[in-house]
């Protein structure tokens, strides 16, 4: 018989995901059989706290492993037995694999993003990069950037305190390149010399309307990533599209987490492209 994987995701709201499709038809397509289940907290009625309490429970239940999502990312590391370096530096697990006994903790947002990026837009100058947002996601953008050769970042958020932490912290991972931190009032002057701008805050979903950055400031050769998926289309790709910028949505980052999950899950890799597809039919 076909070998069998059991899932799931920890998160508030987690409800409409798209993770359990992808997964689940990704398997069916490679002919294993897998549930993913959501394990929704805000339904529950549960506080953030209580993936300590979930995880271990999941674990004697027989799952495989677990995805992990906002708020939970960090709240999740107290009560895993190991975690991958990257994953150490980041600070944040969005994927816990049972492991025998243990439960092993990994970051696959900043290796989704990475692979996104490498097919995206692969010929994209890195010399200085902008990074907006310095929240869970920008932390696994701003090791991705770093890892795929980016020579200096600039980690601007509103919150400047936030924006210096990380800084300092994918600094130390990657000694060979220059972090600067920044606020986010001047984008106009964040912008100045920049090759390419990734976007990591909520600004352009649907319950945050807007965009970040006056679209006056995008101008080729200024390459524009969003990290926002819902919509795929956001104000700001627009407007940097229609200015001649070169884009890259939030989408692949999203399928290519999802695509390094499966293969810790499972141990074995995914068809990338074919999931691409099933996510842009869902
Ligand atoms: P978060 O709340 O952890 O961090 C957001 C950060 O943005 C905060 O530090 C905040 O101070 C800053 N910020 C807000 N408005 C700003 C502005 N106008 N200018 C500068 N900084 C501003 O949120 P998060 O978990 O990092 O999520 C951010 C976005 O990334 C969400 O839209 C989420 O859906 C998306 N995301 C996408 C993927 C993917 O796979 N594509 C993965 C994770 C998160």
């Amino acid at each position: 018989t076909a070998p069998s994987y059991l899932v799931g995701l920890i998160g508030a709201g987690v409800g409409p995901s798209l993770t359990p499709p992808m997964h689940e038809r990704e398997a069916a397509a490679s002919g294993r059989r897998l549930i993913y289940r959501t394990i929704d907290i805000a339904e529950l009625d549960l506080p953030p706290e209580s993936v300590a309490d979930l995880v271990p429970a999941a674990r004697r239940l027989g799952f495989n492993g677990l995805n992990i999502t906002h708020p939970c990312k960090q709240l999740v590391l107290p009560v895993l037995d190991g975690l991958t370096s990257d994953a150490a530096a980041i600070g944040a697990v969005n994927t816990v694999v049972f492991d025998g006994g243990s439960a092993i903790g990994h970051n696959t947002d900043w290796s989704g993003f990475a692979r996104s990026l490498e097919r995206g837009l692969p010929h994209a100058a890195r010399e200085r990069v902008v990074l907006l947002g310095a929240g869970g996601a920008g932390a696994a953008v701003a090791h991705a950037l770093l890892a795929s050769e980016v020579r200096t970042l600039v980690v601007a958020d509103l919150d400047t305190g936030r924006a210096a932490e990380l800084a300092e912290r994918v600094g130390r991972r990657f000694p060979g390149a220059r972090c600067e931190p920044a606020g986010a009032d001047d984008p106009g002057r964040l912008l100045a010399g920049a090759d390419g701008l990734v976007h990591a805050t909520p600004v352009g979903m649907a319950h945050h309307p807007g965009t970040p950055v006056p679209r006056e400031l995008l101008r080729p050769p200024l390459w524009v990533a969003d990290v926002v998926y819902r919509p795929l289309r956001t104000e700001l790709l627009d407007d940097a599209e229609s200015r001649g910028c070169a884009t890259l949505d939030g989408g692949a980052m999203a399928v290519f987490q999802a695509a390094d999950a499966f293969q810790l899950f499972t141990g074995t890799p995914p068809d990338r492209d074919r999931m691409l597809a099933h996510f842009h039919e869902l």
